[in-house]
């Protein structure tokens, strides 16, 4: 078996779906379990019905669902064109959704409160669509496809807007599912995204789930691979629209992959590699528009070359540093800081440490407001914003001869605020201004990837 992952851009529209389906028609010998988004750009449209609904603005909320229903149902149509009775099948069940969610919406309007559950019911609704339109779609090009709910298979704790998934529920529900529906069939589809708790309060993972669905459902199903097919030839040495002669990557380690998702680059959601990992399931990043494009394969760490792979950023971040005398020669302290931290659920990705200073970085869309006046309570506090984040990853990096000044070195001009190097050897960290950053990393990279005998002297 091996999960195939579509994302948005890979089912935008007819000719995206047209794409996608001969992909997955080439490869029902492998038995594929196919894992949707969203069309592209729906799940922002249900985000904005959303909040026209909770601030009960009546007419954008109407116009925004009319939208989201013609698009569906017109494209349910032109897909299914050449099949007249399964086009009408479809495009009732796309209405049905449309008509369950249009009801959901205005009730929601009416009180004028969203509660996050409603919240999670009605973003569902994008994956719901994509996956019932490809499903009939599928069926109308000759495969036998069944449809699944994600709901019944992906177990999530209580969280509506990003429940974190229960393995063991997963592990002991998707395997069984997947078969049974598997009877008879060439193929399966499911949502990514969408999950539900353990007593079927619906949930979702977060922004991007599906990439992490489709590693949580080949980690169940002991899958050979899990394909994610995007819109780009693959992972890139650095984000290409923000660096010039950027290098594509044939293959990469799950490690060098999550240091990377963790650190800005945008390819993968971040939590993608961890079932993946567990099985040792290799991950490829493919591009649906040039399929015979040999992508990026994520694979363990013992078949990749040492060595630097990405420069990685974060555009916006804050550093907040703390300073406290009392740090000095006590023990708990630490504790104590980030005991706030989590309390308030912020999410600190650097941390770097001095006797009696902390400082660490965190997103700019966090809501800090409540820790820094804890913190103040018993610390001076400075957040400096504007700032972002640069990562250097690969593997062992750290353990490079001269690759701190390699780093370094193209840094002349600008202050950098804080140094980490990350207790894996995979990664070098640093802050700088915002505003230098697109020299940085343009800088940077062109310093570490066009001298490749350079660095083979490593
Ligand atoms: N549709 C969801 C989103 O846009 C999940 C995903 O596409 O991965 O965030
Ligand atoms: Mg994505």
């Amino acid at each position: 078996m091996i999960v195939m992952k579509f994302g948005g851009t890979s089912v935008a529209n007819f000719e995206a779906i047209t794409r996608t389906i001969f992909i997955i028609g080439g490869k029902l010998d492998q038995k594929p379990v196919v894992v949707v988004s969203a069309l592209s750009k729906v799940t922002d449209l249900l985000y904005r019905i959303s909040d026209a609904a909770a601030s009960r603005n009546v007419s954008e909320m109407e116009e925004l669902l009319f939208q989201l229903r013609k698009r569906h149902v017109d494209l349910a149509s032109d897909l299914l064109e050449q099949s007249p009775m399964l086009k009408e099948s479809a495009v009732a069940k796309v209405n049905e959704i449309c008509d369950g969610l249009t009801s959901l919406v205005r009730a929601v309007c009416a009180v004028g409160e969203l509660s996050d559950r409603n919240k999670a019911v009605i973003i569902a609704n994008g994956e719901y669509l994509s996956s019932t339109i490809i499903c009939y779609a599928m069926n109308s090009k000759g495969i036998r496809t069944n449809w699944i709910d994600a709901r019944r298979m992906m177990i999530t704790k209580g969280e509506y807007m990003k429940g974190e998934p229960v393995e063991k529920e997963i592990l002991s529900r998707v395997p069984g599912i997947v078969e049974e529906a598997y009877k008879g069939m060439d193929a399966v589809i499911t949502q990514g995204f969408i999950a539900s708790t353990i007593d079927g309060e619906p949930t979702v993972l977060g922004r991007g789930g599906s990439d992490y669905s489709a590693s949580l459902i080949g980690m169940a199903v002991d899958a050979s691979r899990i394909e994610i097919w995007t819109d780009v030839d693959g992972v890139r040495t650095a984000d290409p629209r923000k660096v010039n002669n950027t290098k594509y990557l044939e293959k990469i380690s799950f490690e060098e992959a999550a240091e990377m998702a963790h650190f800005g680059a945008k390819v993968l959601h971040p939590l993608t590699i961890e079932p993946a990992v567990k099985k040792n399931i290799p991950i490829y990043v493919l591009n649906s528009m040039n399929p015979s494009g040999k992508g990026t394969a994520i694979l363990r760490n013992e078949l990749i070359e040492d060595g630097v792979k990405s420069v990685s950023f974060k555009e916006n971040i804050k550093v907040i540093n703390i300073f406290s005398t009392r740090m000095i020669n006590t023990s708990g302290f630490l504790r104590r800081v980030f005991e706030i931290f989590s309390e308030s659920r912020v999410s600190v990705d650097l941390i770097s440490t001095s006797e009696a200073n902390i400082s660490v970085t965190v997103d700019a869309s966090e809501k800090i407001d409540g820790v820094v006046s804890e913190l103040s309570e018993f610390c001076d506090v400075i957040v400096d914003d504007d700032k972002a984040q640069v990562s250097v990853i690969g593997k062992n990096i750290v353990r490079l001869n001269g690759m701190l000044k390699k780093t370094f070195a193209p840094l002349k001009k600008c202050n950098v605020y804080m140094i980490s190097q990350g207790a894996s050897f995979v990664n070098i960290s640093f802050v700088v201004d915002r505003e230098e950053l697109s020299e940085v990393v343009q800088d940077l990279h062109d310093h570490l990837f066009d001298n490749p005998e350079e660095l083979a002297d490593f």
